[in-house]
């Protein structure tokens, strides 16, 4: 496996490889890499000749007063999980490599980031887009993979990459989660045992709406205030937002109809946690 830090050098050895006929498949990630990064390089694995995986803590998706500086790494676990998952390079730049100090160009989005964590954290939309922009830019993946953890992400490069032209099929993988269902994240890692055993109401809760929906329940706002009063039964938690939005364009929704995405951002202590599911309508 190589491990490298330059576009030009990613650039010959990808281009070496796509002379060769090979598929290259990206899963691009912020490192501290988990069994959720792992599962989405096993499948890249699966799908394509080559796989990259690109690491890079992207300061311009971060605001002022985010984790930015105190964000986890570890390279040399990084390293261990990606040569464990098949991974044949890891693209690892200095922020100076991807941004020189006079970079003037910007990739963005409109309606699709409005809501959820759009409105929560401006600019950081903006941010994810222009980065996965340069990323596929320099790999020219054939697929790139996206966590499902990330839904409003996951949506919004999708719509870039049907506007932008891009050449790259955008494959989702599901949520993995520890076994008491807590959805697996970098930032878990800042959690005190109390804090972890209280995140485990934004799990318990979504789960108990998803159930509902399963048993017919059709008005969003009951199911929003279920989330929001289990969630908020927890001390420690606080609640960022949580929305009932249709999975297409991620409006709030009324009524339950259409496949439609419960989704939240809880602060627990000052750890911001997000997590979601789709549901795509009633067993008939
Ligand atoms: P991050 O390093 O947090 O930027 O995440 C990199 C990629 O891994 C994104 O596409 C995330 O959606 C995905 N990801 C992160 N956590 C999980 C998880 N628990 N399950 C599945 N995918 C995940």
């Amino acid at each position: 496996m190589i491990i490298s830090g330059s576009v030009q050098e990613v650039r010959e050895l990808i281009g070496n490889w796509k002379k060769r006929g090979f598929s290259v498949g990206l899963v691009p990630t912020m490192g501290y890499l988990h069994p959720g990064h792992m599962s989405l390089i096993e499948r890249a694995r699966k799908e394509n000749d080559m796989v990259v995986v690109s690491i890079f803590v992207n300061p311009i998706q971060f605001g002022p007063n985010e984790d930015l500086d105190k964000y986890p790494r570890d390279m040399a676990h990084d390293r261990e999980v990606c040569e464990k998952a098949g991974a044949e390079l890891i693209f690892a730049p200095q922020p100076s490599e991807m941004y020189p100090s006079d970079n003037f160009a910007f990739v963005d989005i409109k309606e699709l980031g409005d809501g959820l964590c759009g409105a929560k954290r401006p600019g950081h939309f903006r941010g994810v887009c222009t980065v996965v922009s340069k990323l596929f830019n320099i790999v020219l993946p054939n697929r790139a993979y996206f966590g499902e953890k990330d839904a409003q992400q996951l949506a919004i490069i999708r719509r870039m990459v049907r506007d932008l032209n891009f050449g790259t099929e955008i494959v989702s993988c599901p949520i993995v989660r520890e076994p008491d269902g807590l959805a697996m994240s970098s930032r878990n890692l800042y959690l005190s045992p109390e804090e972890r055993k209280a995140a485990l109401s934004i799990s318990r809760s979504l789960g108990e709406a998803k159930e509902l929906m399963r048993k017919g329940e059709k008005d969003a706002v009951k199911i929003r205030d279920i989330i929001t009063a289990g969630i908020s039964a927890e001390p420690l938690a606080k609640i960022d937002y949580a929305e009932i939005v249709d999975s297409s364009d991620l409006r709030p929704v009324q009524r339950i109809e259409k496949p439609v995405l419960a989704a939240v951002a809880v602060y627990i202590g000052k750890t911001r946690l997000i997590d979601n599911f789709t549901f795509e309508g009633a067993a008939k």
